[in-house]
């Protein structure tokens, strides 16, 4: 599709917004990469399907937005995200907490999880251990199990990139790191507020080049 058909497009279909909404753009990149399954390759027409919200749900505060970005993908790469990113939630509201027990006023996807599942709780708390700070304060320490987050973010990062650029991207990175920012050195926090510079152009007709239109 050529730069003038996709800006025409762009004007006979604008963006709709609406309060609480996230804003939308039609993906109109090419076909051909809407046939398979973002993270495996999995041919969608001979698969059973379902939705997957990018962000995942569990990286979201209740109420949600209307009209979550969401993929088509295979429904077997679907379910086998769905421990996974219940760990990466119940993971992250233990550690703002410092408790297996969050408030289901301010966590209530992950405080059902917690109540419906003793052995979710055993493994959130066997990522935990408590000792003593230089000042005699109580610390927990987290060790969780990180291959599971690795698992969330690079899902999540298939899923973003997918459904911005019409490209799958079904590839391994050549580099992925899941570390508390507080950890961060200043080196690596400076790289990642830093926009990367995209070393191709967005598939025409995609949500980002469509973006790059509006901005
Ligand atoms: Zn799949």
């Amino acid at each position: 599709m050529a730069r003038a058909d996709a800006l025409a497009l762009v004007h006979l279909f604008p963006p709709r917004e609406a309060p609480g909404s996230v804003r939308q753009f039609t993906n109109f990149s090419d076909l051909r990469n809407k046939g398979g399954c973002a993270h495996c390759g999995a041919s969608l027409t001979s698969a059973e399907t379902n939705r997957d919200h990018a962000p995942s749900k569990v990286l979201l505060v209740e109420p949600y937005p209307e009209n979550l970005p969401t993929i088509e993908v295979c429904r077997e790469c679907n379910a086998s995200f769905s421990r996974d990113e219940e760990y990466f939630g119940a993971f992250l509201a233990s550690v703002l907490t410092g408790s297996v027990n969050p408030d289901p006023k301010d966590f209530p996807r992950v405080a059902r999880s917690l109540a419906r599942s003793g052995g979710l709780r055993k493994r959130i708390e066997r990522a935990g251990s408590r000792q003593l700070d230089l000042w005699g304060g109580v610390e927990i320490l987290w060790e969780p199990e990180l291959d599971r987050l690795e698992r969330v973010v690079l899902k999540n990062a298939r899923g973003h990139a997918f459904f911005e650029t019409g490209e799958p991207a079904t590839n391994q990175p050549t580099h992925m790191a899941c570390v508390p920012i507080a950890r961060l050195s200043e080196a690596d926090w400076s790289n990642f507020q830093e926009l990367p510079v995209p070393q191709v152009w967005p598939e025409v007709g995609s949500r980002m080049f469509q973006r790059g239109l509006h901005t």
